[in-house]
């Protein structure tokens, strides 16, 4: 990480200190063992930014993940924030260092995940996110088989294509792109241990948190909590 600065990605998720030294919130989603990671994937334009946004409101306990990116920012995005901005030589440089868990190309923009601020969340009993697209998901499912895997999906195609295009943040060529690789990702929805409707954005952030939280559960009955 030595050319992004590592201080940036440590720092990412807003982690206070380790979790041992930090008392438990009843009903949150933490365990005191190594947590699970949850990847959160879906075409562009279901939502995604929106449900994980929720919950990181709902619990600021789980680590959500920053990726770098090749892509310029949106009006809005702040670095380090929604994305840590880099070049291609960056990306290329963190991908040959083994720096990232995953990684992708998607409509011409270079995508990944910082790997070491993930693996210290879950080593450290927090529950981790990563929101990402199929290829990305589909490398997590190699690498870390008890992952589980969420797609979020859009109430329907039509909906989707209205979100999309009434985003007015792109290019007509570029929604058009997005459209394509929508239509893939959906078609893999059956690889996705879960599958998520996003009608409203507050109910799928908290059916989202009711599954990290079922893990809490599991974790107390089988340690005899
Ligand atoms: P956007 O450009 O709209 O922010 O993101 C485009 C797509 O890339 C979205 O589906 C988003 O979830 C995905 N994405 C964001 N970060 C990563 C990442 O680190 N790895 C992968 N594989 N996909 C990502």
């Amino acid at each position: 990480m030595s050319d992004t600065g590592s201080d940036r990605v440590t720092g990412a998720g807003g982690h206070a200190g380790p979790a041992s030294h930090r008392e438990p919130v009843p009903g949150q989603a933490r365990r005191g063992a190594r947590s699970r990671l949850t990847v959160v994937s879906g075409p562009s334009g279901v939502g995604k930014s929106s449900v994980v946004g929720e919950l990181r409101r709902l619990d600021p306990d789980i680590y959500f993940s920053v990726s770098v990116t090749t892509r310029p920012p949106r009006p809005g995005e702040v670095d380090g924030a929604h994305y840590h901005f880099i070049d291609r030589a960056v990306f290329d440089k963190m991908v040959a260092a083994g720096e990232l868990l995953e990684h992708a190309e998607f409509t011409g923009n270079c995508y990944g995940t910082p790997r070491e601020p993930v693996e210290r969340a879950l080593a450290e009993g927090r529950p981790a996110i990563l929101e990402i697209e199929l290829q990305g998901a589909r490398q997590v499912r190699a690498a870390m088989p008890d992952a589980r895997l969420v797609m979020l999906m859009p109430p329907s195609w039509e909906e989707l294509v209205g979100r999309l295009t009434g985003r007015g943040t792109e290019e007509q060529a570029a929604v058009e792109a997005r459209l394509a690789e929508a239509e893939r990702e959906l078609a893999a929805a059956g690889e996705f241990d879960v599958r998520l409707v996003n009608a409203d954005v507050g109910e799928a952030a908290r059916q989202l948190l009711d599954l990290l939280r079922g893990d809490h559960r599991l974790h107390e009955q089988n340690s005899g909590a």
